[in-house]
């Protein structure tokens, strides 16, 4: 297994969040490959660690000036064992392959236990999207789908969005893809209610996150009600677990951009939400505006020197790290143990560093890895699929019941799989076990391809 690593890390020393996605599930599935030979026989790990296809691209577009502006896109297909792929989609300027190569190797394990016939994949660009007007990120989608729609489609890859591909930005490239294939069909999820989208699947990561973190919590008989949450983050993810926490009597006093955080002592309500999402979605400003309108929240800039967030300092019982990968170090693991957390949910993927991981694994807290607690958003692509193919559109507690189904299952197929493995209550490698099983027997049963 260490060989297998040594392979990756040889052929792409560069690709470090790759390393580390591969890493993560490879210690988890130690146990199950120590108890089976025919895994190495048939040389799963080597084909799963290797993308089945990578496809780089130039997309050139014109800025408001008339100046034309390059970036580079991407579309990497992991692994399409049991399914299409589904790939989520990343807009931000530290998009590279390793980056996009460890979502979607995340994708693959996190689709597999959504129990959805689904691949995994994702794609981007390096673009960034703040600061672009409607007209350019218009641009910048249209150019970028004209090369994407070669590979995506209702039976082969199933896009969606991710970090700095929203509501706006998804209308923007189906509109391209439905008139480039002259077809308008599932091929993207997340679309406008109005045109195929299903209700509750912009909500559908955060809820899903927070459903999951519920299940944990009553394992311990223990309820959201009353206990103080930390969040990072305000983007799609953030503003629905935060929904979704206040809607089930938990106090959230942080949100957070990657200019710095709000910590507001009192909580942020219903209202106080109603502006982030104004301000995130409609204005696209900071979050430092917070402040500007509710002055008992104070606003702390980032500082690049530091190796911790302060964010993970206030103390709490519950944390939501839900903005970006490698957002939580060993500092703020240790923080937030030191600040008697008793529940760390990734709404995120990988926001945790290996050495956060670590400590929270050997400490006796509830803790979730994104694959499986973040699993809603791609659960309800997956629900938005089907109600496409039926041609109907469900109504929004009926999606929201089978997300809490969904969530439930995820649960218990964790439980179980780290209790089987030796591992009990080791959410962690119940996710990585369940997910790599799942989708190994599937690569087995369709022989070398
Ligand atoms: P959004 O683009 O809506 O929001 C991202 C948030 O994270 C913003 O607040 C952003 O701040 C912050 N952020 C992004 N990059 C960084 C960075 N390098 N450092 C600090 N903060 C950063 O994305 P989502 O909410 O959709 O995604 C958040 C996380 O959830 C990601 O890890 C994503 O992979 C995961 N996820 C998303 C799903 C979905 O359906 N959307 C489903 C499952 C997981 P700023 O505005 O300053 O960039």
């Amino acid at each position: 297994m260490s060989d297998i690593l040594e392979i990756i890390k040889a052929r792409d020393p560069h690709e470090r969040e790759f390393i580390q996605a591969v890493k993560e599930v490879l210690d988890s599935v130690k146990p199950l490959l120590d108890q089976t030979s025919h895994y190495h026989q048939a040389a799963v790990l080597e084909r799963i660690v290797e993308p089945e296809r990578i496809v780089t691209f130039r997309v050139p577009w014109t800025d408001d000036q008339g100046k034309v502006q390059v970036n580079r896109g991407f579309c990497v297909e992991m692994n399409s064992a049991i399914g299409p792929y589904k790939t989520a989609l990343r807009f931000h300027p530290s998009v590279n392959q390793s980056i996009l190569k460890f979502l979607a190797f995340e994708q693959v394990f996190k689709n597999a236990l959504t129990t959805m016939p689904l691949g995994g994949g994702a794609g981007g660009s390096d673009f960034d999207p703040k600061g672009k007007s409607d007209d350019e990120m218009m641009r910048f989608c249209q150019n970028f789908m004209r090369e994407l729609y070669l590979h995506i489609g209702v039976n082969t890859d199933i896009a969606t969005g991710d970090i700095g591909v929203g509501s706006r930005e998804i209308g923007y490239l189906f509109g391209m893809f439905k008139k480039l294939s002259n077809e308008f069909s599932g091929a993207l999820t997340g679309k406008g209610l109005n045109w195929g989208g299903s209700l509750i699947r912009a909500q559908a990561a955060g809820y899903g996150c927070v459903y999951f973190a519920a299940e944990m919590l009553a394992t311990r008989n223990m309820t959201f009600d009353g206990q103080v949450c930390l969040v990072s983050g305000s983007g799609n993810v953030a503003q629905h677990t935060t929904e979704k926490l206040i809607e089930l009597g938990a106090k959230v006093v942080t949100l957070s951009d990657s200019a710095g955080y709000i910590y507001d002592p009192e909580g942020i309500d219903k209202n106080k939400l109603a502006f982030v999402k104004r301000l995130k979605n409609i204005r696209r400003g900071r979050i430092k505006d917070y402040v500007e309108n509710y002055p008992g929240a104070i606003y702390t800039r980032n500082d690049i020197r530091q190796q911790n967030n302060p964010l993970w300092t206030h103390r709490a019982s519950c944390a939501f790290p839900c903005a970006t990968q490698n957002e939580i170090t060993e500092e703020d693991a240790y923080a937030l143990i030191n600040g008697n957390v008793k529940l760390v949910c990734e709404g995120a993927n990988m926001p945790c560093t290996p050495e956060a991981t670590a400590i929270f694994l050997s400490k006796p807290i509830l803790y979730a890895p994104g694959k499986a607690a973040n699993a809603g958003g791609v659960a309800v692509s997956g629900l938005e699929m089907v109600q496409n193919s039926q041609r109907l559109n469900w109504l929004a507690e009926e999606v929201d019941e089978r997300l809490k189904i969904i969530m439930k299952g995820i649960h218990t197929t964790c439980l179980q799989a780290a209790q089987a493995y030796g591992t009990p209550g080791n959410y962690f490698n119940g996710a990585n076990i369940a997910g790599f099983v799942k989708v190994v027997d599937a690569m087995l049963d369709q022989g070398v391809v």
